[in-house]
């Protein structure tokens, strides 16, 4: 927050001054990577006391605060919490929220690790989790009981990328006095603000896009003022710790978050739009394009978008679509999203969803900061080895 820390100020403008207080970084422009467990104190009164701002490595350093700090404008929240992967801070998230006896509606297409968190260690706590058709808005209301306490979203959601309608979410939630989480990951705190459109907690897979290099594991977690105290005594009784290094790296990626975005999301539309006119493929996933059902309320809620689309192949064997990502070249095969380098995985939805869903392989591309035209060719060859060997 060096000098004007406007709300009104644009994202770009942010991205270039959040966290930057003069009091953490000193003259220099970035903190510094403190690496520490024992924080010295001058005197055994100041042991004891409960004012000093800084009294353990796991409690907060200047580089934890900076990207605290930063996250928090970004998201306008109260505050954030950092985590030692974005898993984390989804669980985290939920365990500020839900206690036993407590159901928790979640969207049918979360992220998979989210839903096995859910199924197998909250179950054991005396959570019960119930899906949410992805799709859905202020029908939700609908489906809420006497035990509901949160609803968790992520919009749009992993493989197929379905948007929810989080406005008319939160105001069934408002009503009701239930506690809506959103997993914002694709968008970004520059494509998304969830807090403004009513969530009370919003979760960042810090690893993809903030971080942008796939070199760091990290997640945050920020929430609005209600929330806030519970979400912070949960991480601190939880006693989680990011490393310096990896609170460094993240932070030196959000800085750029704002330009690797927007070519991501402009060669991830050229992508899309290319994918759209191939005989092979049934469908195209992507809110961006004009023709998906989420465009419209990715129009609405959300300012920018990112480089991760799927697709489903008219032939709909697993066998093809590994076909055609062993072709690909310029595609490394893996997980994760949101690096500089373009990435290729698919999953089978319908074997893990809770409710009915389109048979059949979703192969996902992670488009990277590569020349567009290049990725096109890739894609291009590896459909043509398809269709010749099939
Ligand atoms: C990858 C991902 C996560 C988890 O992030 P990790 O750092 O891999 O633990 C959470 N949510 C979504 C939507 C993701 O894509």
């Amino acid at each position: 927050m060096s000098g004007k820390s406007d709300r009104d100020q644009q994202p770009a403008t942010r991205l270039a001054n959040t966290g930057r207080d003069r009091d953490l970084t000193g003259p220099f422009i970035n903190p510094p990577v403190i690496r520490a467990s024992t924080v010295l104190f001058d005197s055994a009164a100041d042991l004891a006391a409960d004012n000093q701002r800084y009294t353990y490595g796991r409690a907060g350093t200047p580089t934890t605060e900076a990207l605290a700090t930063a996250i928090s404008e970004l998201h306008g929240a109260a505050g954030t919490v950092a985590c030692p992967s974005g898993l984390s801070a989804c669980t985290t998230a939920l365990l500020a929220t839900l206690s036993a006896g407590d159901e928790v509606l979640m969207v049918d297409s979360v992220y998979y690790p989210t839903r096995r968190a859910a199924e197998k260690l909250f179950r054991r706590f005396g959570v019960t989790t119930r899906y949410v058709d992805p799709g859905i808005g202020a029908e939700i209301a609908d489906l809420v009981t006497p035990a509901t306490r949160a609803i968790y979203l992520e919009s749009p959601g992993s493989y197929t990328l379905d948007m929810q309608d989080l406005p008319a979410i939160a105001g069934v939630a408002k009503a009701r006095d239930l506690i809506v989480l959103c997993d914002n990951t694709w968008a970004t705190p520059l494509g998304c603000r969830p807090l403004d459109l009513g969530a009370d907690i919003v979760v960042e897979a810090a690893t993809k896009y903030i971080a942008g290099h796939s070199d760091a594991s990290i997640g945050t977690v920020s929430a609005n003022s209600d929330l806030w105290p519970r979400l912070r005594d949960t991480h601190r009784q939880m006693g989680l710790y990011v490393g310096p290094d990896d609170v460094f790296l993240t932070l030196r990626g959000l800085r750029t978050l704002g330009v690797r975005l927007d070519r991501h999301a402009s060669s991830g539309l050229e992508v899309a739009r290319w994918l759209q006119r191939r005989s092979e493929i049934e469908r195209v996933l992507y809110p961006p394009l004009p023709d998906d059902p989420g465009h419209a309320l990715w129009k609405r809620d959300m300012t920018g978008a990112a480089g991760l689309l799927g697709f489903r192949l008219r032939d709909r064997s697993v066998e093809a679509a590994q076909r055609f990502i062993d072709a690909l070249r310029l595609f490394g095969i893996g997980w994760s999203w949101g690096g500089y380098e373009s990435l290729v995985a698919y999953a089978e939805p319908a074997r893990y969803r809770a409710l009915p869903t389109e048979e059949g392989p979703i192969v996902r591309l992670s488009i990277g900061l590569e020349d567009p035209g290049d990725l096109i060719a890739d894609l291009d060859q590896a459909f043509a080895g398809l269709s010749s060997d099939g």
